[in-house]
């Protein structure tokens, strides 16, 4: 009898834990990789992990952006040589998103606009926030595609730039017109280097790989994104 009424507890328990454990995936299913992607949700252990497996979805990616609501639009394919060029590229909208990026007409892969609408929401806002007490209203950028080899050497490994699944950010400007340049103000103690060195740390929870003035000098005039698919796991950098 005793050792019914044991076995009976320990069913319980179990029945208890399966359920807690499925209420908490349920909750929080941005921290587990079986998961599926939703832009919607906070950013979790495995979000950079999915945003750069988008990159073989390309479906699933322009679905996520259009129930985003950001505007965003499918770019004409792309092709120049075995190494250059993109299938998926995304248009960034200038309506839905909150900020605008500078120049207009921004392409990127649809993983790196994917990421975007995260970083814009998540990290770009908030630290405007925090250290100006405003909104970003525009990315100065330096572009996403390049059919270029890292470093723009004659040899060696491509680009991420070379499939569109980079950006480099060379600055922001605020509602208010305050501008914030990577070049002058990273190493600035003021809430300008503050901004964008926090900005750099929260990158690194979205993107596969994060390079900024602190990597080396070719860097010290820009953020380099990218999503590259190796993920953060098994060779990404966030320096
Ligand atoms: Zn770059």
């Amino acid at each position: 009898m005793r050792t019914a009424l044991w076995w009976l507890l320990f069913l319980i328990l179990v029945a208890a834990g399966y359920l807690y454990g499925r209420e908490y995936v349920r909750r929080h299913p941005q921290d587990f990789p079986w998961t599926e992607l939703r832009l919607g949700d906070p950013v979790g252990l495995f979000t950079v992990r999915k945003l750069a497996a988008l990159g073989d979805q390309p479906a699933q990616c322009r679905a996520l952006l259009a129930q985003a609501g950001v505007g965003d639009l499918p770019a004409p394919p792309k092709s120049s040589g075995a190494d250059c060029g993109y299938a998926d590229g995304m248009r960034l909208g200038d309506e839905g998103r909150t900020v605008a990026f500078v120049p207009a007409g921004l392409v990127t892969s649809c993983p790196v606009a994917a990421t975007l609408v995260l970083f814009e929401r998540d990290v770009l806002q908030p630290a405007a926030r925090r250290h100006f007490g405003r909104r970003a209203a525009i990315i100065d950028h330096s572009g996403s595609y390049s059919c270029r080899r890292l470093y723009g050497r004659l040899e060696g490994e491509f680009s991420e730039h070379a499939t569109a699944d980079a950006l480099d950010i060379i600055g922001f400007r605020l509602t208010d017109g305050t501008q914030v340049s990577v070049v002058r103000d990273w190493r600035s103690s003021g809430p300008e280097g503050r901004f964008l060195r926090e900005v750099r740390d929260g990158s690194c929870r979205l993107f596969a790989t994060v390079l900024s003035p602190d990597y080396n000098a070719a860097h010290a005039d820009h953020l380099h994104l990218d999503q590259a698919e190796r993920g953060r796991i098994g060779g990404g950098l966030c320096r």
